[in-house]
């Protein structure tokens, strides 16, 4: 499974290449027919200038006297064709490797992680589902909001609901493994029930979506069943969280929306319910949630996309270390000479 995971990885690397490439192609070639189109009584000198993909060498030729309004133009298009490409190579980027998991969190336990940064942002996730209507109903308001979030899928509801988890991915979240029949008890489990209940949703998750889930939360977040340890052993981040919105228990939407807003932190994760049972104040509290949320300054990110931020404010003070260190072992090399 990871090897077919992996395989799957690098060849859907591949077909962005290839796409970027061709959309880029596209791009740079589009100008240039409108430019031998549109010069006809230009040099072949100037046109030979004109051709090259070099932005610079066409904003050089904008001195030569006989075309300089064209070459202007021609150079806003290549500018505005390359924008747009780059602006699609994010969109694809952030589509196909929106699932990958910085390595230094790999086989953790994550609850939250705690920025320097003033950027706020927070992680919501949703547990338990695909469920009837609500899941769609909170893809809606998500998706109003252009807010991409991480579902924790059960592989029985998920077997059910196939067209609901197809639908998360393709509206951009992210899907994630939370078992199979969702054992929240604290007792050992036997090694083949926890390979299952792990084994068979990933292999759903993959066969639905396409995508390889490298992100697992244990249900009740249990740490001591077994589960939790045989999803490090495959490498993946434990997620749990730091919000709680209790809204199993609560069924009020006041309620649920105040516990989340009182528990908000910069790099906090939390945890409502899409699934499971009964979620109509979950629906009902999800837009305030939002706007109280975005109110405190919070931007909204996926468990991946979290992961990735703090790893580089990581990889960042080891580098700033790395230079301290390096200065002082100067300064000591010049005191002695
Ligand atoms: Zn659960």
């Amino acid at each position: 499974m990871t090897n077919l995971g992996s395989l799957s990885r690098q060849g859907k690397s591949l077909a962005t290449l290839i796409a970027a490439s061709g959309s880029f192609l596209i791009g740079m070639l589009l100008p240039m027919e409108i430019w031998t189109n549109q010069q006809t009584t230009t040099k072949a000198t100037t046109v030979k200038t004109a051709t090259s993909t070099n932005t610079k060498q066409i904003n050089q030729s904008t001195n030569n006297k006989e075309t300089p309004l064209e070459v202007i133009k021609i150079s806003s298009v290549v500018a505005k064709k390359i924008n747009n490409t780059k602006q699609e190579l994010r969109e694809l980027e952030l589509k196909t490797f929106n699932f990958s998991v910085p390595k230094r969190f790999q086989s953790q336990t994550v609850k939250n992680v705690t920025l320097n940064s003033k950027q706020k942002v927070i992680s919501l996730t949703f547990d338990d589902g695909p469920w009837n209507n609500t899941t769609e109903q909170i893809l809606d308001i998500l998706k109003k909001h252009n807010i991409r979030a991480t579902f924790f899928v059960v592989g029985q509801h998920l077997n059910v609901r196939q067209e609901i988890g197809k639908k998360i991915v393709e509206e951009g979240h992210v899907i994630a493994n939370h078992t199979w029949n969702h054992p929240s008890k604290s007792s050992k489990m036997s090694p083949d029930r926890i390979k299952s209940e792990i084994g068979r949703t990933a292999d759903l998750i993959y066969k639905i979506t396409g995508r390889t889930t490298n992100l697992f939360r244990p249900p009740g977040g249990v740490l001591v069943n077994g589960l939790a340890d045989y999803a490090k052993e495959r490498k993946h981040t434990v997620v749990l969280w730091s919000a709680d919105s209790v809204d199993w228990y609560y069924r009020s939407a006041q309620k649920i929306t105040k516990k989340v807003l009182n528990k908000a932190s910069n790099g906090g994760i939390v945890l409502l319910h899409d699934g499971g049972g009964p979620r109509g104040h979950v629906v009902e509290a999800l837009p305030n949630i939002i706007a109280g949320l975005k109110k405190q300054g919070y931007e909204f990110v996926t468990i991946p996309e979290l992961l990735t931020i703090k790893d580089r404010e990581l990889h960042q003070a080891e580098l700033a270390k790395k230079r301290e260190v390096k200065k002082q072992e100067t300064n000591a090399q010049e005191d002695k000479e």
